[in-house]
């Protein structure tokens, strides 16, 4: 009896807040007809998932020729990345970069819950995630934090790590450099403005385990890389890179 009146509860309190705060769909900008989330159900059909039609490539997850025995994208083959494993749900098209710039710069954190539904489905697809001993994000440099006020990835890791009952630690890995955005840098410059760009705050926390990275979009995978290059130094067992979108290569 109180579960139902608990139910009714969160109803009337539901319909309260939509009617103060009408959730609009940052997409279709049309009122959402979906509880507690802001993208409709119309744009969420409409999401372009990452490329699966055809075969992953085993390590980056971009989509290779299936006959290749090796099971590697020509990129993983001339350089094996640090990271054993990294998945992306989105590809990032327009729709996606517009939700993805709304949360992470125009600070519409209420988006987290719909982005964090979207990375829990390419998760729970894409991972053994009882073998994750704990997930972590990309942090930002404390300087960046303090202008941004937020670390996009943080929130989506911590959100996944309640849903799927993970360890989520934002204090594990640390931003040592405060590098320039890197959204008009190729392949090579994006690799030169990381390096050396992460530091381990707690080794003990690293060694010998299997860490899951959550970042919001994956372009070349250096950042990931650097990441992963960071904590298999300090003897991490495996890494594994989840991102919410994969952009192609500028
Ligand atoms: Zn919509
Ligand atoms: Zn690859």
């Amino acid at each position: 009896m109180f579960r139902e009146a608990g139910k009714a509860i969160a109803r009337v309190a539901d319909a309260v807040a939509d009617f103060a705060y009408p959730r609009i769909c940052p997409i279709c900008k049309g009122k959402s007809d979906r509880a507690r989330r802001c993208i409709c159900w119309n744009c969420v059909a409409e999401l372009k998932r990452h490329a699966f039609a055809g075969t992953p490539c085993s390590i980056c997850g971009s989509p290779i020729d299936a006959r290749l025995i090796d099971g590697l994208c020509a990129s993983c083959r001339r350089s094996r990345p640090h990271f054993d494993m990294a998945r992306s749900a989105l590809a990032y098209d327009a729709e996606a970069r517009n939700v993805v710039h709304d949360f992470k710069y125009r600070r519409q954190t209420w988006l987290s819950a719909d982005m964090a539904d979207i990375l829990e489905g390419c998760a729970r697809a894409s991972f053994n995630l009882d073998e994750v001993d704990c997930i972590i994000p990309v942090p930002l440099h404390p300087v960046k934090f303090v202008s941004r006020t937020y670390n996009q990835s943080a929130i989506l890791a911590a959100s996944l790590a309640k849903r799927v009952g993970a360890r989520y630690s934002g204090q594990i890995l640390r931003r040592e450099k405060d590098t320039p955005t890197q959204t008009h840098l190729g392949a090579g410059g994006r690799k030169k403005n990381v390096a050396g760009a992460f530091g381990v705050a707690y080794p003990e926390e690293v060694r010998s385990r299997t860490l899951l990275v959550i970042d919001d979009v994956m372009t070349t995978g250096a950042t990931l890389d650097e990441v992963a290059k960071a904590l298999k130094k300090e003897g991490a067992w495996r890494v594994w890179a989840l991102t919410l979108c994969r952009a192609s290569v500028v």
